[in-house]
């Protein structure tokens, strides 16, 4: 049975399912799920990430976070942790770039979280001679000095979507009609969740929430505002966003959300003000939200570029430069994409930030 028709099947039995059912069963259905089942990175796969773009990327978050730890005098023991690793890329550019850092290797305690074991394993690959080891969750992250980076892991949690109706809100859902799917909207109502979002939207106005992410943000800030560390979390989003989302991509190609469920990677923009106040709640600071493009050129991506590009020619020059270009311009990943930084307030905040 595909798991569309197992969608079908439960909806059939049990009414509309909340978007983020529909997702959570898209991405990390155990044996059908996007992540669960496959590598999506590459040129060959669905999409492209910033660490699998330019090595890069991981080396100016590893020098980042490693500054992080020099100005917090240096932690004997902490947590060097990833959630969402994907291939592991962006941990081994982290890895290898702090490797000359005086007692920062010594000190590392590694630790990934991902739901995926196909991708669990690919990471263990890519890792091999650091010696990680995977948790489930966040609450087990040890309590010591934390230092964590999450790449395009928040735009992958389920969201909800809701459209203003009067004061109230009305939930997008998923429906079934003959034998497809699609979107239907449920009975508007009270929502407390949302009360914030009064002030910016009018009627027929579409909101999403992504009900998983704050409270793993608390966890994480938790750690850092108690034992000291630092978390980079980088994704595509804005502060505050308005509108539909949700994007469904396959072979690099939008597609239709509802049209395969499990074959198509889908992600919704990160909304990081509710992200912010999370961390802020749970007793961390935060520098500005940055762009991708003005926090890399802080950490010095040009410089690096540059000091890469001595060695080539050809076309394997022209690959460094489209990188730089990609990662940093203002209309290719450079603004779109944001970083978010957390540290105890009685610190040095992360090196790369407007502050
Ligand atoms: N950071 C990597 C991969 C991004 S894709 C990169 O930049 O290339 C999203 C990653 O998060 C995948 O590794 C996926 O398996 C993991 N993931 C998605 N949803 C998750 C969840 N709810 N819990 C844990 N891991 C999840």
């Amino acid at each position: 049975m595909t798991l569309k028709d197992q969608i079908i099947a439960r909806i059939r039995q049990d009414g509309p399912i909340s978007l983020a059912s529909y997702m959570t069963d898209c991405l990390l259905h155990p044996t059908l799920g996007y992540y669960t089942t496959r590598d999506p990175f590459g040129v060959t796969g669905d999409f492209i990430t910033a660490p699998e773009i330019s090595q890069m990327f991981g080396e100016l978050i590893g020098l980042s976070l490693a500054q992080s730890w020099l100005d917090q005098g240096s932690a004997v023991r902490f947590t060097l942790a990833e959630i969402g690793p994907g291939r592991g890329t962006l941990m081994r550019d982290v890895l290898r770039a702090t490797r000359n850092i005086a007692g920062f290797h010594t000190a590392i305690d590694l630790v990934l979280l991902d739901a995926s074991p196909t991708l669990r394993a690919l990471q263990a690959d890519t890792l091999q001679g650091y010696a990680p080891r995977w948790i489930d969750s966040v609450a087990d992250l040890p309590n010591q000095p934390l230092y964590l980076v999450a790449n395009e892991f928040f735009d992958a949690l389920p969201i909800r979507q809701f459209l203003r109706v009067g004061s109230g809100w009305s939930e997008r859902r998923v429906g079934v009609q003959g034998k497809e799917l699609t979107f239907g909207q449920a009975a508007p109502g009270h929502l407390d969740a949302l009360a914030y979002r009064l002030e910016d939207t009018k009627d027929n106005d579409l909101v999403e929430l992504c009900p998983a992410a704050a409270p793993i943000i608390a966890t994480i800030s938790q750690r850092i505002a108690t034992h000291g560390g630092a978390a980079l979390i980088c994704d595509y989003g804005d502060w505050r966003s308005l509108g539909d989302t949700l994007q469904a991509v396959r072979s690099h190609e939008p597609t239709d959300p509802l049209a395969d469920p499990g074959q198509a990677d889908l992600t919704a923009h990160v909304d990081f003000e509710p992200l912010a106040n999370a961390a802020r709640a749970a007793g961390c600071a935060h520098p500005k939200l940055t762009t991708q493009g003005v926090f890399l050129e802080r950490l010095g991506i040009t410089a690096r570029a540059q000091s890469l590009a001595k060695g080539l020619t050809g076309t394997d020059l022209d690959a460094l430069v489209s990188a730089h270009r990609r990662l940093t311009r203002p209309e290719e990943m450079g603004n779109l994409f944001k970083t978010l930084g957390l540290y105890p307030p009685n610190a040095a905040p992360p090196p790369g930030f407007d502050l």
